[in-house]
């Protein structure tokens, strides 16, 4: 197939420079969210319904004692790492690190999407047999009866890595059997913990969409294997989605206004595109026009900005520009996007940018050697965005649009993984800085 790209952006695609592509298609929130294949009311949904799970996840995971059964992130004021990666002047408005990086069972954001499809996919299951009523508290999942039904029971997932620990570790909490089909850019200990869960790992040699591929066909004729479809899953999109109401939360208590005159800025590492574009969503359910959501994609990967700024209704992948999708940032390593995802973010996305391995290296070791946040490179993605809106045409022509420029500023830079990195990995991230 023939893909058309902007001119201004096509020469910086496809030589793998980073760039950022502004969305023409972006529409009032109010107009956009009422045409879309979910809903804003599908949010609150979301978070009544991590508020119901609450108690069960605080039964199963210990380290949720402490916040009742809550899966949530601090919000980090960038004020030492802004310095260091050169966002010092106001012109940058307040930078705030959204730390999932250390999100509490997964340790990424996948935290947010996985355990939720699999909790309510065990709600589900338990209704269907019987095993709670409607008013039952769901504690009840955690208890012997639903173990064994459980264990009767596969939930399989195709993943990069990250999806496939969250997945992993929820199903195993319940008792469910666990099978990860793991692409060829699965990092080795992940796998490792993966299989120390009881979980069983295919490789795949092959790319992650093809993992997924052969995950769902194997799950297809087989109604006792539960199968987190990552290019199509609303349970994994909505769950990501209520991650905007803490955020809200947290600016609430924090004082930042966040209006007309208050614009924030969302920088969103994306791969497939259901965690970032759930934050988005549920973002801009919650803050309407005054959010301007980003995504970040590696250079190699970019996924979502080849998709969407071809304009085509046929998805369009990376290779199909001549692209390797080679990158060290493992969860960002996707060649093509949700198709689902590119649907619902046609007209709430403000735009994409993309980023160099190198400089994810270098980030990632500032942010550690600054504020001790312990990210993995994808997670470190989201770091260019306020210098592409503040130093690039594209960028002041997108404040301008907007009528942002001059007023005062929030950025929150989502940082979606690495709590759970090993040490010796962890130290050779640091030592690539540079090189
Ligand atoms: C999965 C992941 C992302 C992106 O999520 P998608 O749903 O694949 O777009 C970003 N960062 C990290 C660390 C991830 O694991």
């Amino acid at each position: 197939m023939t893909i058309r790209l902007p001119a201004s952006i096509r020469d910086d695609v496809l030589a793998a420079r980073p760039t950022l592509w502004l969305n023409p298609g972006v529409r009032p929130a109010a107009v956009a969210l009422d045409a879309l294949p979910v809903h804003p009311r599908e949010v609150a949904e979301a978070r009544a319904n991590w508020r119901r799970i609450a108690t069960l996840l605080a039964r199963c995971f210990p380290e949720l004692e402490a916040t009742g059964g809550a899966i949530a992130s601090d919000l980090i004021e960038a004020d030492a790492l802004r310095a260091a990666l050169g966002y010092g002047a106001e012109k940058f408005g307040r930078i705030f690190v959204k730390a999932d990086n250390s999100l509490p069972v997964a340790g990424s954001i996948k935290a947010r999407g996985g355990v939720y499809e699999v909790m309510m996919a065990a709600e589900r299951l338990a209704r269907e047999r019987g095993l709670i009523g409607d008013d039952d508290d769901l504690s009840a999942l955690a208890g012997d009866d639903a173990r064994a039904l459980f264990a009767r029971h596969t939930i399989s997932v195709g993943s990069t890595g990250n999806l496939g620990l969250s997945i992993g570790v929820a199903a195993r909490a319940l008792g469910f059997k666990a099978v990860v089909h793991m692409s060829s850019d699965a990092k080795a200990w992940k796998v490792e913990r993966l299989e120390r869960l009881g979980v069983e790992v295919v490789r795949h040699r092959a790319d992650y969409t093809e993992a997924v591929e052969r995950a769902r066909a194997e799950a297809a004729d087989d109604a006792s294997v539960h199968f987190v479809d990552d290019e199509r899953s609303r349970l994994l999109f909505l769950g990501y989605s209520a991650a905007a109401d803490e955020l809200r939360a947290q600016l609430e208590a924090r004082g930042v206004a966040v209006d007309a005159d208050h614009p924030l800025f969302l920088h969103l590492p994306c791969g497939i595109g259901g965690a970032p574009g759930g934050v988005a969503f549920g973002a801009k359910a919650a803050f309407g026009d005054a959010v301007h959501c980003f995504f970040a994609e590696p250079v190699q990967s970019p996924c979502a900005l080849v998709h969407m700024a071809s304009g085509s209704t046929d998805l369009v992948s990376v290779y199909d520009v001549g692209l390797t999708n080679h990158t060290e940032a493992d969860g960002l390593a996707v060649g093509r996007m949700s198709a689902f995802v590119a649907e619902v973010m046609r007209p709430l996305l403000s735009g994409i940018f993309t980023v160099a391995d190198d400089d994810l290296f270098r980030w990632l070791a500032l942010a550690w050697e600054t504020q001790g946040i312990r990210l993995e490179p994808s997670a470190a993605a989201g770091f260019a965005g306020p210098g592409f809106l503040a130093d690039t045409s594209a960028g002041r022509f997108y404040l301008d649009r907007f009528d942002l420029r001059g007023k005062t500023s929030t950025n929150v830079l989502w940082a979606t993984g690495g709590a759970f990195v090993p040490e010796p990995q962890f130290e050779d991230f640091l030592a690539r800085r540079g090189r």
